[in-house]
């Protein structure tokens, strides 16, 4: 039987998409190229534990990651991670805790004292001018550095922000779109005329006081659960099976096409200027990081002397699941730009000086390498997926869904009421 939809791509955003299509009626059959679902959302076995290979939390900004995963029967397993801190470790070598309030690290309050004690009093004194420029200054930047340069000055872009877009979005803050930052960020500068008073609103919006969430066991298990109910929905699912060419009205697999109603949701593999992240997971034995010396874990300064890691997470730190998983034990995440010689090494000594501490004996460690970029060329194919929502999953899940329902909404209007 031909599909009415064809899903290129068995990542979140292709499973989210074929979920919504045969919700709505369509017959779908996703094509996934490798041997599993769950793309960048992955598990892996480290010392005799299943943790994340890649995606370990959510952004709970919107509520529809949280939304999907109750309709999937895992509101339950929602968890926040430990509220400690994380550290900033800076050019000069120095590492400071995180301002608190601060959203991408733009300070929510430029004068508070963690503020001024991670940029300086001068720089947190001309970040408090953005308190009295109009609120018209910089809000039509481009870029999230362009924008936050303009408000509060360059010490905070460069002492705060880009660390942290490093280490979040693998990218600098001149890179980043404002909107891919945060959707809201500059409708509510606008609207309250400052930019940390924008960031304090957000804040304040974020359920249970928390920007990101996991699932206990791990970000994997949405996607069997995901599986799961597409199986339920009589969802075909086709593992090994690459598209090799994609037109308007069909795919190309193994030299056949098959006709069907396209959605592309492949993620990064074909996308232009691909860049690499590679993944280090390190569980170590090492009494001294019983007191979690950096909180949950360290961003890096891009000069930070003798550190290639952009940052570190200090894994059984920040999630009790994962601590009472590896019992004694320490698990340490360590995330780099392209692929370090002798990784496990890098990672290794980079660990140490990121938590100032020796560490103990490994017990086992793992690489993975991703591949990630800006898709090009889908302008005449419905897309869904990071390469056209932004990266991560608050903005993967809602946009899969809402473009999967605006599609079967106008197949309907196209096929005439049955
Ligand atoms: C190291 C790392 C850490 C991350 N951490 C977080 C985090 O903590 N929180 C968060 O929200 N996000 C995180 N992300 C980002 C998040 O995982 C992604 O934004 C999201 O999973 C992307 O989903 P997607 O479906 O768009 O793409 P993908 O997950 O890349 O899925 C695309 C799928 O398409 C398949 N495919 C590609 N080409 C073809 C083809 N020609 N034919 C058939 N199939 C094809 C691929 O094999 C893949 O399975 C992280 C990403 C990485 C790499």
């Amino acid at each position: 039987m031909p599909s009415d939809a064809i899903v290129i791509g068995g990542g979140v955003g292709g499973l989210v998409a074929a979920r919504r299509l045969a919700l709505e009626g369509l017959t779908v059959t996703v094509l996934e190229q490798s041997g599993s679902l769950g793309g960048q959302v992955a598990r892996q076995r480290v010392a005799g534990v299943d943790l994340d290979a890649a995606a370990e939390s959510f952004a709970t900004r919107g509520g529809a990651v949280a939304a999907l995963l109750a309709e999937l029967g895992l509101a339950e397993d929602i968890v926040t991670p430990r509220q400690t801190p994380a550290w900033l470790h800076r050019a000069d070598g120095s590492a400071v805790p995180l301002p608190a309030t601060g959203l991408l690290g733009i300070p929510g309050d430029p004068l508070a004292p963690d503020v001024v004690r991670a940029i300086g009093r001068e720089a947190a004194e001309r970040a408090s001018l953005d308190a009295v420029l109009p609120a018209e200054e910089g809000a039509d930047a481009a870029s999230l550095g362009a924008l936050v340069r303009a408000r509060m000055g360059a010490a905070v872009v460069d002492g705060l922000v880009a660390p942290i877009v490093r280490g979040v979005h693998s990218s600098t803050p001149d890179d980043l779109p404002v909107e891919r930052a945060h959707p809201r960020l500059r409708e509510e500068l606008r609207e309250r005329g400052s930019l940390a008073a924008a960031v304090r609103a957000l804040h304040a919006a974020a359920p249970a006081g928390s920007q990101v969430a996991g699932i206990r066991g791990g970000m994997f298990r949405l996607v069997d659960a995901l599986a799961a109910d597409c199986a339920r929905l009589g969802v075909t699912i086709e593992l090994g099976a690459r598209v090799e060419d994609v037109r308007p009205d069909g795919v190309v697999v193994a030299g056949r096409h098959r006709s069907g109603l396209v959605v592309r949701a492949s993620g990064a593999p074909d996308a232009a200027a691909p860049r690499t992240v590679t993944l280090v997971t390190l569980v170590v034995d090492a009494p001294a990081l019983d007191a979690a010396p950096r909180g949950t874990g360290v961003l890096v300064s891009a000069e930070a002397p003798g550190v290639t890691a952009r940052a570190l997470t200090h894994l059984t730190a920040k999630w009790d699941w994962i601590a009472e998983a590896l019992p004694g034990r320490h698990a340490l995440r360590l995330s780099y730009d392209g692929t370090p010689h002798d990784v496990v090494e890098t990672a290794t000594r980079d660990a140490g000086i990121l938590l100032g501490t020796l560490l103990g004996s490994l017990a086992d460690a793992t690489v993975h390498t991703w591949t990630r970029g800006i898709a090009a060329g889908l302008d005449d194919i419905l897309a869904v997926g990071e390469t056209v929502a932004g990266t991560g999953l608050a903005s993967v899940v809602p946009h899969a869904d809402r473009v999967a329902r605006d599609v079967s909404a106008s197949s309907r209007i196209g096929r005439g009421p049955s």
